[in-house]
């Protein structure tokens, strides 16, 4: 199958358009197209008939897909597909095919295991169409409602190919912080993203979650991967960092940043995350053995997640221990 990057192809085409027409009049299909550029943020290309949104990675404890249509004919079909990254060739070419989605919800928990999915529709289903949309709704986005920040929301760049899934059961949780000034943004993500990639080569932020001080919850590398973030270790830890500078004696405001100051949303958000992974891997027990910042990681030459967050290590495992005991009392 020959497949196109369809923002090259619409790209060349609107400059050649603007630069031959100075009024702008574009073509029926060009309409179409920048219409359809709008509807998936870009990011989307064609393939033998089908829009198809770039790649997504699946969230960990992914519990159902649902499609927002607004505008498309009553019969609008919608295919997704999914695999593990790797199937992925250099051209975004893909080796598995579409499935039709045959009802707009799709429950994902069969699909669990693979990596990615693609969502698609139809060209002849592109007349009425408005907006295409998806939400992956997972136990996070149950439990952490407004907090938890998806990697969509953050605009965040697909991992690379060579990315790992795990090497054995993770048991266990490594506390960080990025060192960094800003306490919670959209940017500070994409930020620690792009330093892990680029400068790292790492295949993706190496870290799981990201948390601002505000108590967002900024999903990371997908937790169906294994991270990089404690050397030695990253086969059964997930990693968690705070965004910001917490450690009194480096974070000086000289060469690095300023403190950031622990709060109470924070202090809240490692905990009750702590408490629901566990409380999803069935871990019996949340202690200082299975919770620990990352300097107290054998090997580790840190001052890492800094003096700040280690004083509230206690509060956090004592937290995470009660959000757990919580979870049990409402499954049972
Ligand atoms: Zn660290």
């Amino acid at each position: 199958m020959q497949f196109k990057r369809f923002q090259m192809r619409y790209l060349t085409s609107f400059f050649i358009l603007v630069n031959l027409f100075s009024l702008g009049c574009l073509s029926e299909s060009d309409q179409k197209t920048n219409l359809y550029n709008d509807l998936v943020l870009g990011r989307n290309y064609f393939d033998s008939g089908h829009l198809v949104s770039e790649t997504q990675t699946l969230p960990g404890y992914l519990e159902k897909i649902t499609f927002q249509i607004e505008g498309g004919a009553p019969d609008v079909e919608i295919y997704y597909r999914t695999g593990n990254l790797a199937e992925l060739d250099v051209n975004n070419h893909l080796n598995t095919s579409w499935s039709t989605a045959a009802q707009l919800q799709i429950n994902a928990l069969d699909i669990q295991g693979n990596a990615f999915i693609q969502f698609a529709v139809k060209e002849n289903d592109f007349t009425h169409l408005k907006k295409l949309s998806w939400m992956f709704e997972s136990a996070f986005s149950h439990f952490f409602k407004s907090s938890w920040v998806a990697r969509e929301e953050w605009h965040a760049r697909l991992p690379k190919k060579d990315i790992s899934t795990w090497g054995q059961e993770w048991n266990s949780f490594a506390i960080h912080h990025t060192a960094g000034q800003a306490a919670s943004s959209l940017k500070a993500v994409q930020n620690v993203q792009n330093y892990h990639m680029d400068a790292n080569k790492w295949s993706d932020a190496g870290y799981h979650f990201l948390l601002g001080n505000d108590g967002k919850i900024y999903e990371g590398r997908s937790l169906l991967f294994q991270g990089a973030d404690v050397k030695g270790h990253n086969a059964y830890t997930v990693g968690i960092v705070a965004l910001g500078c917490f450690d009194e004696k480096e974070c000086d405001g000289t060469k690095n940043p300023l403190v950031t100051k622990m709060t109470k949303p924070l202090l809240h958000a490692f905990g009750d995350l702590i408490g629901l992974l566990a409380h999803k891997k069935n871990l019996t027990e949340i202690t200082v053995s299975n919770v620990k910042g990352h300097l107290q990681f054998s090997g580790a030459k840190t001052v890492c997640p800094g003096n700040i967050i280690m004083n509230y290590l206690d509060d956090i495992i004592a937290i995470a221990k009660e959000t757990l005991k919580q979870l049990k009392l409402m499954a049972a």
